[in-house]
């Protein structure tokens, strides 16, 4: 039904919708390459143009097709034949895969651009604390600006339908106050929550080990992702997350032989997968707790 709507508003099939959002994906992909090489690094994600790493020789427009072009080169430099890491057609079609799902579970509405930048920013969080162990604030900072101006916008465009805690307690209590207000105080509380949560988690380790399990960027990353979602969906967000997180952490245990639990796992992969699930799936999956479990 939501295929529908897109043929509906624009008169086109709906697979020309799918195949511009993908390949609207893969571009932003490939430009999410270059952030999450170059911001670790404090380097500018506008100039110069990518190069390659060993040659130095600009990369041309034509070898830079999103996915095609890295197999076409047969994942080589064309000028010195260096190998070209896996990674960035990766990103550029998993970065494509998430913006089709995004279009199938959001719809086409107000909120797709919304949810295509929120993803967009965890597919780079996710990146980067994979590789340096880091959330920069860079990127948290405007993520929580971004999600405070949404929160701000929509009630006043009168959308407010995409935040579904506001027909939650406590929310639901401040029907005196203008919907703009609520929904602010809604992305204050979904910050407390999400923020709140991890800086405790990470409070009491060092309170039981004496070391920084957590370290100040993923309570950044989730105050942000708190504003947008709310804090129903927040703490869905940091289940899922942790949940993930464990699976894959005893996974490492056993193939890794290590059995210390010494292993450093950069969380904000998790904490990203678990907002993206709870973002696109998290009102299903709680409506369906409900009915299952819940006489
Ligand atoms: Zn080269």
């Amino acid at each position: 039904m939501i295929m529908s709507s897109f043929e509906t508003l624009t008169g086109l099939p709906d697979l020309i919708g799918f195949i511009f959002v993908f390949a609207f994906g893969a571009i932003v992909g490939s430009f999410l390459n270059v952030v999450i090489h170059r911001v670790p690094h404090e380097l500018s994600i506008v100039f110069p143009n990518s190069a390659c790493p060993k040659c130095q020789k600009p990369i041309q427009p034509y070898d830079n097709i999103p996915i095609l072009s890295w197999l076409i080169l047969g994942g080589k430099c064309r000028n010195c034949k260096e190998k070209i890491s896996a990674r960035y057609p990766a990103v550029e079609l998993l970065n494509a895969l998430l913006y089709l799902l995004v279009f199938w579970c959001v719809g086409f509405n107000p909120f797709l651009p919304v949810a295509l930048i929120f993803v967009t920013t965890m597919v780079v969080l996710i990146f980067i604390d994979a590789e340096h162990m880091i959330l920069p604030d860079v990127i948290n900072y405007p993520l929580l600006v971004f999600a405070l101006l949404v929160r701000l916008a929509f009630p006043l465009l009168g959308w407010e339908q995409y935040f579904t805690d506001l027909n939650f307690s406590p929310l639901v209590y401040l029907q005196d106050y203008p919907l703009w207000a609520v929904s602010l105080f809604g992305a204050v509380l979904g910050g407390l929550v999400g923020g709140g949560f991890l800086w405790l988690v990470g409070a009491v380790w060092k309170m039981l080990r004496g070391v920084d399990a957590m370290g100040l960027g993923d309570v950044k990353m989730m105050f942000a992702v708190g504003a947008l979602l709310g804090w129903r969906l927040t703490f869905l967000s940091i289940f899922l997350g942790a949940f993930s997180g464990a699976v894959i952490g005893i996974f490492l245990i056993y193939t890794r032989k290590d059995k210390d639990l010494q292993t450093q796992i950069p969380f904000g992969i998790f904490l990203g997968i678990g907002s993206i699930l709870a973002l696109l799936f998290g009102e299903s999956l709680i409506r369906w707790y409900i009915e299952t479990f819940i006489p």
